[in-house]
């Protein structure tokens, strides 16, 4: 079982990708040419991609995709926030379009006209989308775009947080991996180390002239890849991408209390899981009722967490497939480019992946990770 997991662990190293099946179930890859019962699936995108598992464990939970999507966890994040609005505060007011419309606008305008000197800004992400595709910022709601051809558009639309806390002038996000081990009992660890990801023009506060200026407004590394003042860097702590632990370095050097603002991280997250917990509970008996022959189920999960100018996290979105990349495209002559390692995402992948193949492996018992443990019951 170790050397299989090694190997296991080695072939996803390298192809960063998938264990056996992987995109469709129609071309599933099966490295050893044949379908051996395995201890770990591990599944490119969803659960279903490689259907009549039996047992073993997968990594992906059923209905995952679907409950992370911006509609639905916005829904989520909008049951508990009429339920505990104080414990909730950490998720933007939003509103899902287009069946939300109205409403949206009947508020903005109140506001506007209560007080004629405000004017907020809101941005607007497709549901489906991903690495800031169709995201944009708008000041009314007339700017909206509903249609795509005949069809609405679904979307959220969202109160944009409009002082982010800055490093270097640059506003920057959190990226947080998170392993749901188990949904009963809810088992969730944290990865200690993360990245940040940063813009790359200096933050200001949106005008309706900057309202397009998405390296300075979003801090995707997709987008900001293709800007002039991208910096790709062998060090940790410089460039446009960084750890998470540099980033806390540094905040606690100019005196902030980061013991405060990762235990703000910490309880942000476990309250977002326990948002969607209940559905993906109802996903998990029907696609593996009591009973039936199955497999169990874990996941890693991608925080995206903005730290305000007050220090307050504020949940961005969660993804259920973050890439596991450890490299990035780079020019090495005009007009040809190539994959070259990218130090920082090797530190911080590597290390979750390995942490989360320790805590699975059903014959370590004592596994040591870099992760903390949350749980319903007592751990290890
Ligand atoms: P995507 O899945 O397309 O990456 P996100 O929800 O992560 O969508 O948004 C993309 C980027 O937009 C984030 O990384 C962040 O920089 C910025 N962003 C998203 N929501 C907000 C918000 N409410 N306030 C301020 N910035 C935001």
């Amino acid at each position: 079982m170790v050397t299989s997991l090694f190997w296991f662990l080695s072939l996803l190293y390298k192809s960063n990708n998938s264990y056996f099946s992987t995109r469709s179930s129609s071309s599933p890859q099966f490295p050893l040419g044949r379908r051996a019962a395995c201890d770990i699936y591990w599944h490119g995108v969803s659960f279903h991609d490689n259907e009549n598992i039996v047992s073993g464990q997968v990594n992906k939970f059923p209905g995952m995709v679907e409950m992370l999507r911006k509609i639905n966890l916005s829904r989520a994040m909008r049951t508990m926030q009429e339920l505990f609005p104080e414990e909730y505060d950490f998720y933007p007011r939003s509103w899902i379009l287009p069946e939300e419309y109205q409403q949206f606008s009947a508020q903005i305008r109140m506001v506007k006209e209560r007080d004629t000197t405000v004017s907020p800004t809101f941005i607007v992400k497709p549901d489906g989308g991903s690495q800031g595709d169709g995201i944009y910022l708008i000041r009314d709601p007339s700017d909206l775009k509903l249609m795509v051809g005949a069809q609405p558009k679904q979307a959220v639309v969202q109160e944009y947080i409009h002082k982010p806390l800055l490093i270097d002038k640059l506003k920057f996000d959190i990226r947080l991996y998170v392993l749901i081990k188990s949904l009963e009992p809810l088992e969730i660890y944290i990865a200690k180390e993360g990245l940040t990801r940063f813009c790359t023009e200096p933050y200001q506060e949106p005008t309706q002239k900057n309202l397009s200026h998405v390296f300075m407004h979003l801090t995707n590394y997709s987008l900001n890849v293709h800007s002039g003042n991208f910096v790709h860097s062998d060090s940790q702590s410089t460039g446009s991408k960084r750890t998470l632990s540099s980033v806390l370095y540094r905040l606690a050097a100019k005196g902030v209390d980061i013991k405060r603002v990762w235990s703000d991280i910490i309880a942000l997250v476990i309250k977002s899981v326990i948002a969607v917990v209940p559905e993906l509970k109802l996903h998990y008996q029907a696609d593996i009722p009591p009973g039936k022959p199955g497999p169990t189920c874990f996941q890693i999960l991608g925080f995206d967490i903005l730290l305000m100018k007050n220090l307050k996290p504020v949940l961005l979105e969660v993804n259920s497939n973050p890439s596991m990349r450890i490299e990035h495209e780079q020019e090495v002559a005009p007009g040809v480019s190539e994959y070259v390692p990218s130090p920082v995402d090797e530190h911080v992948k590597v290390g979750v992946i390995r942490d989360t193949l320790r805590l699975m492996d059903p014959f370590n018992k004592k596994p040591t990770v870099n992760m903390i443990s949350h749980s319903t019951q007592p751990l290890l």
